[in-house]
């Protein structure tokens, strides 16, 4: 079996579409020298490697040692170089890369191969022991770091010490003697340390790295990133060895990495940052402050006009949008790595209308692979508004890392975000700079403020996939963890303050203030056109209110896939009227109190028709248990009975009856309305006398009554019935008419089981995966927060079933029923309702049944449009 596929000169055993495998640096390198770009050579051992090793004990499977060395003697042969010469070695970096990107997660070790003896053949080869020790000394450091877990700081400590000796303040001012002696004291750090002697073998250096990488895929932070990020499935993280090339050997050398495009806006041009006679590690690590890309322009002409035309090439062939990492090396450009970038909601939809108008991509394309359904929740992100904010308010500029505007509490630490997050308050997480094993609470917090670092920073590179706000490298401020503040010389910020951040300007507030709904540009409109060409099946949206509505259909909703009329029953005077109907004791009481709801309703559906004009319109009849509407408050049940006129004992008496041991499995949905069905004949007067209304000012009503929790065809008949009834006498009453359907919701597992019986008699159906999860499945959709995230941790259930839909089981019988239901009625209306109508996956999966529509909030009705073409590409 291959476990080892090399790449370079020209040519490559693995490919883009190898990302399972090779992840997606491997397979991206193998591409890249496929086409003839100018990386390093090397090979990547596969994901299925470090599965085996993190299920066996650390063992690799038979036949991986053999291809390794084979790889080891490609390379070799391929750069005329030895590994571990002490004339001119062959010198390689060790890279994770797993199928998806998980930034900062995994580890590097850089100038592998390096001992006592080929650390002189580098310095012969490069004319330049300083530059030789250097590298080694870096070598024992991060080998000692990441393969041995040697804390970083030992080694920094004794380079400090050596500097005070010497009386330097610069690494760069530390001479050959002087370097030669700190590798012999980071040589004792790692001897102390570890109890052994540093390695002088390559191939066990090698050997420790791969493991050391492999090992990584299973620590904690790399867990919890893909905990936090839902990255499941995944085999493991293949591991790339590639031979070196240098950015620090000299002034015509460089390191950087850049975007193929702004990744914050989206605007074309080349985006970066940079380093001269630098390592890599500088610039992804903050610690050097990074130079602008434009920069190199003037620097280096000859290698900035090979990295414009090699970003070109990128583009075209990835059609899409590249973070590139590369180095150059006495004058020759290497590309090390590229990836698509990860965006802001704002750019990604900006390049995907850009890339079309350049005839990268189609259209169809644009809308299949660069614009996710989660960037377009960024783009209703709210803003600070900008006059609100005068200049003296700002205490802090900073890198508009990641748009969006935060408002929250100062906090220092991630674990003190994560709790103070998980009590509900809003944090924003304010660091030095962030590192992998702070993601738990740049999760938890608002929004992310740094003082240093750049756009490609940890904290920048994560809050942007995330859509977070994100202010970072902001040195107007100084941070002190000791004394839990930070200060711009003249405002000190205490843990617990308030401050609101803006990341698209890089600004930070003293103050908590407003925020405001965004606005959409042009370009949204023309993608979403575009996506709306494609897509076939409807997006519709749950609104119980008129302004929902308008919004939702601002946001392209085609009608109202469930209104919940128990919403509309809340305002002051509905509730007495409400209450008042619940502890009627005779249907006459009932109906006196009923008939004084009648208005509200009416004027309810009146506006919500109104605003969704010409589509159609899905009114849910009263569904929650009853006494969700009682008081529960001494003091408010005291009132109640003053108000309602009766003595407080029998209202008491009353709203224990009405308790009930388990009200979601108990009278409530169409339990009510069948046994009292006078709340079914007022809300069916309401929605019809409203769309009468309507009617007569010439204006087009779309009424679909929905029969909730259905479980029985026997219940939708009688139901049925009572809304037939009524309508005949509201008609008859007005001398008007208007169309309307009866169906009903599927959320009860018998009503899936039954689907066909229910579809003779119910026009359309509308699949509750609320209700019917929590029954499919049996956890009660209100308790199960207590055991779902442990279910989770354990991988007794990969997602939560209440986001996304249940496929295997919740699914099955959404399938069963649809195609019951459509082999009884040819021409059912089938939908979802249930929250799963606005996550992308349960939308692809609503898609791939033949479903008419999903209906989501309407905030998620861009995303659910997305998705929907999505899935039909
Ligand atoms: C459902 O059960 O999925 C549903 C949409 O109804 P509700 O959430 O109101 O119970
Ligand atoms: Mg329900």
């Amino acid at each position: 079996k291959k476990y080892v596929y090399t790449f370079g000169g020209g040519s490559a055993e693995g490919d883009k579409s190898m990302k399972d495998l090779l992840g997606g640096k491997g397979a991206n390198l193998a591409e890249m020298s496929s086409i003839g770009l100018p990386i390093p050579p090397g090979f990547t051992l596969s994901a299925e490697v470090c599965k085996f090793y993190n299920e066996n004990d650390e063992a690799w499977p038979e036949g991986v040692e053999a291809q390794l060395q084979e790889g080891v003697a490609k390379l070799e042969k391929l750069m005329g170089l030895k590994f571990g010469d002490s004339e001119d070695p062959l010198l390689v970096s060790v890279r994770s890369g797993a199928a998806k990107s998980m930034p900062g997660m995994m580890d590097t070790v850089l100038n592998l191969g390096l001992n006592d003896r080929s650390v002189q053949g580098l310095a012969n080869k490069t004319d330049n022991t300083r530059f030789a020790f250097d590298c080694y000394r870096r070598f024992i450091d991060m080998f000692g770091n990441v393969v041995m877990g040697i804390d970083h700081e030992e080694f920094e400590e004794v380079l400090q010490k050596l500097k005070d000796e010497e009386g330097v303040e610069l690494d760069t001012e530390l001479g050959v003697k002087e370097l030669k002696e700190l590798v012999d004291r980071y040589k004792a750090v790692y001897r102390k340390s570890t109890g052994y002697m540093f390695p002088q073998d390559p191939n066990e250096q090698l050997h420790h790295a791969i493991n050391a990488v492999f090992g990584s895929w299973s620590s904690k932070r790399a867990k919890t990133y893909r905990k936090i990020n839902r990255i499941t499935g995944l085999l493991g993280t293949a591991v790339n060895v590639q031979a070196m090339v240098y950015g620090n050997m000299g002034e015509d050398c460089a390191t950087g990495v850049c975007f193929t495009r702004n990744p914050a806006d989206g605007t074309n041009e080349l985006y970066g940052e940079f380093l001269v006679n630098a390592q890599g590690e500088d610039v992804v690590a903050g610690i050097r402050t990074p130079r602008n890309i434009d920069e190199l322009k003037d620097d280096m002409p000859k290698s900035y006009e090979e990295l414009v035309e090699m970003t070109e090439k990128l583009e075209q062939h990835y059609q899409d949008m590249q973070d590139i990492e590369f180095t150059i090396q006495q004058g020759e450009l290497f590309i090390l790595q590229t990836r698509n970038g990860k965006r802001t909601g704002v750019a990604a939809v900006k390049i995907a209308v850009d890339m079309v108008d350049e005839g990268l991509i189609s259209q169809k394309g644009a809308v299949q692979k660069l614009v996710e359904p989660g960037h377009l929740d960024q783009l209703l992100h709210p803003q600070l508004n900008q006059s609100d904010i005068s200049e003296d308010e700002i205490i802090g500029k900073g890198l508009p890392a990641s748009p969006g505007a935060a408002v929250g509490k100062v906090v220092f630490n991630s674990d003190k975000a994560e709790e103070e997050h998980g009590k509900g308050e809003a944090v924003i997480l304010v660091r030095i700079e962030t590192s992998p094993e702070d993601v738990g609470g740049m999760s938890a917090a608002e929004g992310i403020l740094t003082s240093r670092g750049g756009m490609t920073s940890h904290a920048a590179v994560v809050a942007r996939g995330w859509g977070k706000p994100c202010v970072a490298g902001c040195d107007d401020i100084v941070i002190n963890y000791e004394s839990q503040s930070f200060t711009n010389g003249e405002v000190t910020v205490k843990a617990g303050d308030w401050i609101s951040i803006d990341g698209a300007r890089g600004i930070v507030i003293k103050g908590k203030k407003p925020v405001e709904e965004p606005s959409f540009g042009e370009n949204y409109h023309t993608f979403m056109n575009w996506v709306d060409e494609i897509r076939d099946m409807a997006v519709r949206t749950n609104a119980d209110a008129p302004e929902d509505a308008k919004r939702a259909r601002e946001f392209g909703a085609q009608g109202i896939g469930l209104a919940r009329t128990e919403h509309m029953f809340f305002g002051e005077e509905r509730i007495k009227a409400m209450r008042k109907m619940i502890i009627s004791e005779t249907e006459s009481e009932r109906r006196e109190a009923l008939v004084s709801l009648l208005p509200y309703q009416k004027q309810d559906f009146i506006d919500i028709f109104d605003a969704m004009e010409g589509l159609p319109v899905t009114v849910r009849l009263l569904d929650p248990p009853l006494h969700e509407f009682l008081p529960d408050e001494e003091e408010e049940i005291e009132s109640l009975a003053k108000e309602l006129k009766i003595p407080l004992r029998d209202l008491k008496r009353k709203i224990r009856l009405l308790k009930e041991f388990n009200p979601m499995l108990g009278h409530r949905g169409c339990r009510l309305g069948i046994t009292y069905p006078e709340i079914t004949e007022m809300q069916s007067r309401a929605i019809l006398e409203a769309a009468v209304h309507l009617k007569k000012q010439g204006k087009t009503v779309l009424p679909e009554i929905m029969i909730p929790l259905v479980g029985t065809s026997e219940e939708f008949i009688h139901q049925h019935e009572v809304v037939d009834h009524v309508a005949a006498e509201v008609f008859k009453e007005a001398g008007e008419s208007v169309e309307y359907k009866v169906g009903t919701m599927i959320e009860i597992p018998r009503a899936a089981i039954v689907a066909d019986k229910i579809a003779e008699e119910a026009e359309f159906f509308s699949f509750g995966t609320n209700d019917l999860t929590q029954m499919t499945y049996g956890y009660s959709r209100d308790d199960a927060g207590k055991f779902l995230e442990i279910y989770m941790q354990e991988g007794i259930l990969k997602d939560d079933p209440f986001q996304i839909l249940d496929e295997e089981g919740v699914g099955s019988l959404v399938k069963m029923a649809t195609e019951k239901g459509r082999k009884a009625r040819k021409d059912l209306k089938v939908g979802i309702c249930g929250e799963h109508g606005g996550d992308p996956s349960s939308v692809r999966f609503c898609y791939n049944l033949g479903l008419n529509y999903v209906s989501c909030s309407p905030y998620r009705v861009p995303v659910a449009r997305l998705a929907a073409a999505q899935a039909k590409l």
